[in-house]
């Protein structure tokens, strides 16, 4: 049954060989009447197979999988395949532009937006694309984020817990054969929770793979390079890309965020100081870092305390902070 929505394309899912084209998203404006938003679109067929939906853009201020999808779109040619890939490098194409995590448009959070709507705000639309259309066409989907401008991460790929455990090995195996340094099964409890692209994909029993690979609104190299070996091995892995050259995985070590205590959030406004690295191993207890008051020179910085122990997955970016940002959080091994 076809889906209702109002974003419509040229390219045909079902048809073989290399299509590039866009998805057309309405926005009717004052300059506009008729007009609609480009989101670029690659698909990819040869045959029957395992159709892989592969997107990055969904926040616009992350880089590493952008530029890893592009790097793919070009390089692959139909024989080298066997089923199917769709390609959607910049999923959420205004923050793209933009240059912003969120859309310009309608201020929308694409990765808080899940499952969205048909006929809600151009962002809600797009959510509504990726969960009614492509889902139901997808084997596998990859989502490949980054810190973004307020976040820097230590190169990492993610996983929902698994709801069976059948779900749980399969998500595992995936996490393995992306073969990230550091992995974690997250419910995504201070981040996205239920309004995810991955929760709506696991909604349908897809399979869904989450990077944070570097941010801070520039490129990793490191975070780069996992990118397109960890995509090029779970497309061996499905069968999809039979003969690619791969770098063989690293073991990962699979860790968990431990709920709301794995935060450190900053109470007040200032400056932030931090006292830990990424990737550093620290103790609950251990001070996590300072906010100095630029607005009170002579009142002491506000110290901040690590909650649990565990690795540093993640530090805000940006120095200038308010009350109730995040600026740390921590991962446990999963045991
Ligand atoms: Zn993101």
């Amino acid at each position: 049954m076809q889906a209702i929505t109002r974003i419509w394309t040229p390219v045909d899912f079902n048809a073989e060989g290399k299509q590039t084209d866009c998805l057309r998203l309405p926005h009717s404006t004052d300059v506009s009447a008729y007009g609609w938003i480009p989101i670029p679109l690659v698909c990819i067929r040869n045959g029957e197979g395992p159709t892989a939906l592969l997107v990055s853009g969904n926040h616009g201020d992350e880089y590493e999988g952008q530029v890893a999808l592009l790097n793919l779109a070009r390089m692959i040619s139909p024989s080298d395949l066997r089923g199917r890939l769709i390609i959607l490098p910049a999923l959420n194409y205004p923050a793209v532009v933009a240059g912003r995590r969120v859309s310009p448009i309608d201020e929308g959070n694409l990765n808080r937006m899940f499952p969205g709507g048909a006929f809600g705000s151009p962002t809600q639309m797009i959510a509504h694309y990726v969960s009614e259309v492509l889902f139901p066409l997808a084997d596998v989907v990859i989502d490949l984020h980054s810190g973004g401008r307020s976040l820097q991460y230590v190169p990492s790929a993610l996983v929902r817990p698994g709801r069976t455990d059948e779900e749980s090995a399969r998500l595992r195996k995936l996490l393995e054969v992306f073969g990230a340094p550091i992995s974690f099964v997250t419910d995504g409890a201070g981040g996205g929770g239920l309004t995810t692209l991955a929760a709506a994909a696991q909604d349908k029993n897809i399979p869904a793979l989450t990077t944070e690979l570097g941010g801070g609104s520039t490129l990793s190299r490191n975070g780069l390079e996992l990118a397109e070996q960890g995509i090029r091995r779970v497309l061996k892995h499905c069968g999809i890309l039979p003969r690619i050259v791969i770098e063989k995985a690293r073991a990962t070590r699979v860790m968990k965020v431990a709920g709301r205590s794995a935060f450190v959030y900053a109470r007040s406004r200032g400056i932030f100081e931090p006292a830990a690295k990424l990737g550093e191993e620290v103790q609950a207890g251990q001070v996590a870092g300072s906010i100095h008051h630029f607005d009170w020179p002579m009142r002491p910085p506000e110290t901040l305390h690590f909650e649990a122990s565990g690795v540093v997955a993640c530090r805000r970016a940006p120095s200038l902070t308010n009350p109730g940002d995040c600026l740390f959080k921590v991962m446990a091994d999963a045991g």
